[in-house]
């Protein structure tokens, strides 16, 4: 993979060609993959102020006019790693405490309303504008994805964290990308049998 497919991975590019979580989970999906801890730092999508408020208002999660500050960025860079460790432990071992007390935290605050539309369908939608509201939605999706069952199929990839969707039968996928991420793993196993002998 070269330099420009490293910098659309999350957005543009998926590893391995994986399709997307379906329908709005895809859009947490993007919020845990806009950093990736094997690139570099400086590629991260809300690793700054203006960066957040960009990516935020890309996504629609925020209005024209609303802004972001140094410390909504840290904020959601915080809960994005939160929930990272929530979708590692999708593998099946008990979610980090920290990581539970900041979605928790964030959970608090975050003011939602259950909406009607005129078909007579119901949606949760933020009660809030601004970075508290933009938090409201995504957690919302988490718990829809929760109730869909959807969630237990989003994965943090064992190797790098990144969130991928687990399409397979028995939703045994451990890694991001076999070629990627699966391989290394193999071949540190690998290295570790042949040490220990
Ligand atoms: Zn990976």
């Amino acid at each position: 993979m070269d330099e420009r497919d490293k910098r659309r991975i999350g957005e543009q590019v998926e590893p391995g060609g994986r399709p997307k979580a379906p329908g709005r989970l895809e859009l947490l999906q993007r919020f845990v993959n806009s950093y990736n801890h094997d690139l570099p730092r400086e590629w991260d999508r809300i690793g700054t102020a203006e960066k957040a408020q960009v990516w935020l208002r890309e996504k629609r999660l925020l209005a024209p006019g609303d802004r972001v500050s140094g410390a909504d960025a840290a904020r959601l860079r915080e809960l994005r790693e939160a929930i990272r460790a929530l979708a590692i432990a999708n593998h099946g071992e008990p979610p980090v405490a920290a990581a539970l007390e900041v979605v928790r935290a964030a959970a608090e605050s975050a003011r939602l309303s259950v909406t009607l539309d005129d078909e007579g369908r119901t949606a949760l939608e933020p009660a809030t504008r601004g970075v508290g509201g933009a938090v409201a939605t995504l957690l919302g999706i988490l718990h829809e994805a929760q109730l869909s069952g959807h969630w237990l199929r989003m994965k943090g990839c064992r190797q790098c964290g990144y969130a991928f969707f687990d399409r397979s039968k028995n939703r045994s996928a451990a890694w991001c990308a076999m070629s990627i991420c699966g391989n290394r793993t193999k071949n540190r196993a690998y290295y570790r049998r042949r040490a220990s002998r």
